[in-house]
């Protein structure tokens, strides 16, 4: 059984030996120059860094990519894999139509019309072709294109594959694209200060590599490709409140702030800082409830039984609420057996090795759980009466549901479920070209951002598919501008 947390284990060992393969590339440039000077040089190996490492080579550029890990350890390991487009060849041929107007009004809707809209434009005009050069230029397998949930359409390019998870495979594929054209790729090396001359340029970047302290010098830019800051809980804390900063990490441990810590100093503009995606996950086993809680029937309570939220709400919602209004950052989704898919819910989750308990009655249910069986039978009974008198509404919290069921059909089954961050959305404030602005808006010479390590794009929510989306659309913006082609 692959799981995420085995896939996670084993695409380590595969980075692994992508590193050992990867430092040997680095001694023939190092032999090569006087002092470690390149054209480009890239902070962190995941999708937005090691897209701009090949897009910066093949353009001429002399590119090399630094990650602070002996693996690429980033979010992009953690990804499903979609990539949201339109007008693509692929969607063509499927017989999906889209115009670029719909998309770019989903992508501003979805932020509540807060994220930048130059960068929105930015990505929606480039995403197509961009879909096509990991096809044809990289080599990227997707797979037939599937219905997303909301919005209701046919977007989602999934890196295709089997055996880890699709964000890995492509980092796979990224890493074999850098080995191909030997671009260097050196782990174990992080990035600690940024390096400025007298013209207050962007000239190069400190590291601490295994071998001491190491100065990498960039001719054309330094990119801060470090991801987001989901994995530091006094940043989460700084920038969201605490207990927002409880909300248990999705993605990788090791999406530490850099992209702030590097830049701040440098009177960057930081933006949207408290922004952020979230979603529902069983910490102890990484499952992803997603699909039992969005199932639009059942009732949400904490572990005293409780009931605390509207069930209407997205399983965004669901995760930010369980977080901010539960001491313990831990809920119930309630369901009984008039789900029909209520047996196989209970053995997809025991296939991931995550408790679900299972019950006969709904007393036993509450002893299970640990709640007061009195106060949670009166509960169920409460809204059982409410869904028959059409009251639901008026229940405190009220369930807006549509199409509800009672609950009085057993087995009863309660799955737990926290609430997750997936990503972080704040960061330096990029412009279209992906440079870094300062708090006037004006670039910093030689200073770019990619990925969640930049700031604009996304604000509240985001369409599923365009955060990895955004590390390649402003990758290879970032080369196509230092290498003098935007
Ligand atoms: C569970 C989950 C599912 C997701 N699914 C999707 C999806 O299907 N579609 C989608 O669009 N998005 C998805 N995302 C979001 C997506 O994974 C990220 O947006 C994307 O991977 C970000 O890529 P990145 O290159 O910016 O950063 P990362 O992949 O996080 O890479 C950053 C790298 O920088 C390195 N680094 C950090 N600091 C330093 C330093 N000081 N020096 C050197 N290196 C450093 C890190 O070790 C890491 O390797 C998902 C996220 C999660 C958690």
């Amino acid at each position: 059984m692959i799981n995420r947390r085995n896939c996670i284990k084993s695409l380590a060992g595969l980075f692994g030996a992508a590193a050992a393969v990867s430092a040997n590339a680095t001694e023939k440039p190092n032999k090569q120059t006087k002092k470690d000077e390149y054209d480009v040089v890239i902070l962190g190996a995941g999708t937005g860094g090691l897209v701009t490492a090949i897009e910066a080579y093949d353009l001429g550029l002399k590119p090399i990519v630094l990650e602070k890990m002996d693996y690429a350890a980033g979010n992009s390991l953690y990804a499903s894999g979609g990539i949201a487009a339109w007008g693509t060849a692929q969607q063509k041929a499927e017989g999906h139509e889209e115009s670029e107007q719909s998309f770019r009004e989903d992508m501003m809707k979805v932020s509540e019309y807060r994220a930048d809209p130059e960068l929105v434009d930015t990505y929606v005009k480039n995403i197509g072709k961009d879909l096509t050069w990991l096809k044809e230029h990289i080599g990227v397998k997707f797979a037939k294109i599937k219905r997303k949930p909301w919005p209701l359409n046919y977007r989602m390019h999934n890196v295709d594959g089997q055996g880890l998870t699709g964000g890995g495979r492509l980092i796979r594929y990224l890493l074999a694209a850098c080995e191909q054209r030997n671009i260097p790729v050196v782990f174990n090396t992080k990035a600690m200060q940024l390096i400025t001359n007298d013209d207050f340029r962007v000239v190069g970047i400190k590291c601490v590599t295994d071998n001491g302290v190491k100065d990498f010098y960039a001719v054309k830019g330094v990119v801060i490709a470090t991801g987001g800051f989901s994995a530091n809980r006094e940043m989460l804390n700084r920038y969201m409140g605490g207990p927002l900063s409880r909300l248990v990490l999705r993605g990788s441990p090791y999406t530490q702030g850099e992209n702030i810590k590097l830049t701040e100093p440098l009177g960057v503009k930081l933006v949207h800082m408290d922004q952020f995606h979230c979603g529902p996950i069983v910490e102890e086993t990484h499952a992803n409830p997603n699909f039992v809680i969005d199932c639009g029937l059942g009732i949400d309570v904490d572990v005293r039984g409780k009931r605390f939220m509207d069930e209407i709400f997205t399983y965004t919602q669901k995760s930010m609420a369980t977080a901010q209004r539960t001491p313990e950052n831990l809920a119930y989704h309630i369901i009984d057996s008039n789900w029909p898919q209520a047996t196989s819910a209970a053995k997809k989750f025991i296939g991931m090795k995550t408790k679900v308990l299972v019950a006969d009655s709904i007393e036993e249910l509450a002893k299970k759980m640990g709640a007061d069986p009195k106060a949670f039978v009166s509960l169920v009974n409460e809204f059982n009466t409410a869904l028959k008198g059409g009251k639901l509404k008026e229940m405190d919290p009220p369930c807006s549901l549509p199409e509800v069921k009672p609950l009085d059909k057993a087995p009863y089954y309660a799955f737990p479920f926290q609430g997750g961050i997936t990503a972080t959305f704040g960061g330096p404030k990029i412009n279209k070209f992906a440079q870094v602005v300062n708090t006037e808006d004006v670039p910093i010479n030689g200073l770019y951002a990619v990925g969640n390590a930049a700031g604009g794009l996304f604000f509240g929510n985001y369409i599923g598919g365009t955060q990895l989306g955004g590390a390649i659309v402003f990758g290879r913006i970032a080369a196509q501008h230092m290498a003098g082609q935007k």
